[in-house]
């Protein structure tokens, strides 16, 4: 079974055979130098990446004690012998190239270690640089110059390249020359959900670690020791995150902006008989590149649909689970008339289904408002 139950990287949720093989790697002295963690976005490579470098900095035997100097600093980013690269904002050129870092001003600065600070707090905070635009050669050179010189703390160094996608081919090439030949107490990982994306060469030179689509109960289990979520929260996200701890978490930290979409934009004025309210829902995606968006959106109303349908059946609903939502789901079936959801909930997915297709997807969603519009009528509106 996999299980959380292994403790190595347990900032880590899920992901139990990486764990696993990485501990036996480390503890047999075959820890490779180069790493690659590939794998669905949201599973947690990045996170992995973090907490395996702190074990593998911490000096003591139960590593990462959490205690040690190493650790400490390791936590707050400053580490000596850890170099974080992630995309930031291409400095303007400068001939030295090593000091790009020097190169930013106050407020790039500030929002700099702000994003560290989130990523310190939050093993699984999405960094976000503001105007970042990829992992740019100087950060590259910074680091190999670096790992020429020997390790400040007298310990292992470590490299974490997150997305290591983002780095372009200059950058690429002047990695390939530290991974022919890295030095004895430096290792490596770059973690990739487009390894394809990647040289073939720096990949080849790497050992891959697969990180596949959490299970339904990991993303609970794991939602539940990192944020402390409740059994209610739980129970309403695990099944909406198709795997990914990522969205688990953004979806418990943020709320669930497709859902409020669904309910505010798209049900509400169609039960309320609003057209203009409508229309201009349909148009704000007349031009959207984001369709997985709008399908999170159509799978939202899908499920509150079904929900109302299993209430109907004297059962629990099974998504909008959360005390605030079901009163909602209450509140919809006293006051709004209703029939045939199941013919509902075929139109709802059967756009899902077409959403990839070259389609006006503005013209989807007003078809749809008018199905919904047959089936759906508020009381009080009634004549
Ligand atoms: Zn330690």
């Amino acid at each position: 079974m996999e299980s959380e139950a292994v403790d190595f990287l347990a900032g880590v949720a899920g992901q139990g055979e990486v764990k696993r093989r990485l501990q036996r790697l480390t503890e047999a002295g075959k820890l490779p130098h180069a790493l690659l963690f590939y794998g669905p976005k949201g599973t947690g490579k990045e996170a992995a990446g973090l907490e395996f470098g702190r074990y593998l900095l911490c000096g003591r035997e139960n590593a990462p004690c959490g205690q040690c100097k190493s650790c400490r600093m390791y936590r707050n980013f400053e580490h000596p012998d850890f170099y974080y690269l992630f995309p930031i904002k291409r400095p303007k050129k400068d001939k030295e190239g090593y000091d790009w870092e020097d190169k930013m001003n106050e407020p790039e600065l500030e929002s700099y270690r702000r994003e560290l600070q989130n990523k310190a707090a939050d093993l699984y905070y999405p960094v976000h640089y503001p105007g970042a635009s990829g992992i740019i050669l100087d950060q590259v050179r910074r680091m190999i110059q670096r790992s020429s010189l020997t390790s400040y703390m007298g310990g292992r160094r470590y490299a974490l390249i997150s997305p290591a996608e983002a780095m372009n081919d200059e950058s690429q090439n002047a990695l390939l020359k530290l991974l022919e030949e890295p030095p004895d107490d430096f290792y490596l990982c770059l973690v990739s959900s487009r390894p394809e994306a990647l040289f073939t060469t720096v990949v080849s030179r790497c050992q891959g670690f697969y990180f596949k689509p959490l299970s339904e109960s990991e993303i609970g289990a794991g939602l539940q020791r990192h944020y402390q979520a409740s059994a209610e929260a739980v129970q309403s996200i695990k099944g909406r995150a198709d795997g990914s701890f990522g969205k688990a978490r953004q979806l418990f930290k943020e709320g669930d902006p497709a859902r409020e979409e669904a309910l505010d934009g798209f049900l509400l004025p169609i039960v309320m008989e609003r057209p203009v309210e409508i229309y201009n829902f349909c148009r704000k995606y007349e031009k959207t590149v984001n369709k997985a968006y709008v399908k999170d959106i159509l799978f939202s109303l899908d499920q509150w649909l079904k929900d109302i349908s299993l209430m109907d059946a004297g059962l629990a609903p099974q998504y909008y689970t959360d005390k605030v939502k079901t009163e909602r789901l209450e509140r919809f079936r006293k006051e709004v008339i209703y029939s045939n959801l199941a013919e509902l909930r075929q139109a709802t997915l059967a756009a899902v289904d077409i959403i990839d297709r070259n389609i006006y997807i503005d013209m989807m969603l007003t078809n749809l408002a008018v199905e919904y519009g047959k089936h759906l009528k508020w009381k009080r509106l009634k004549k």
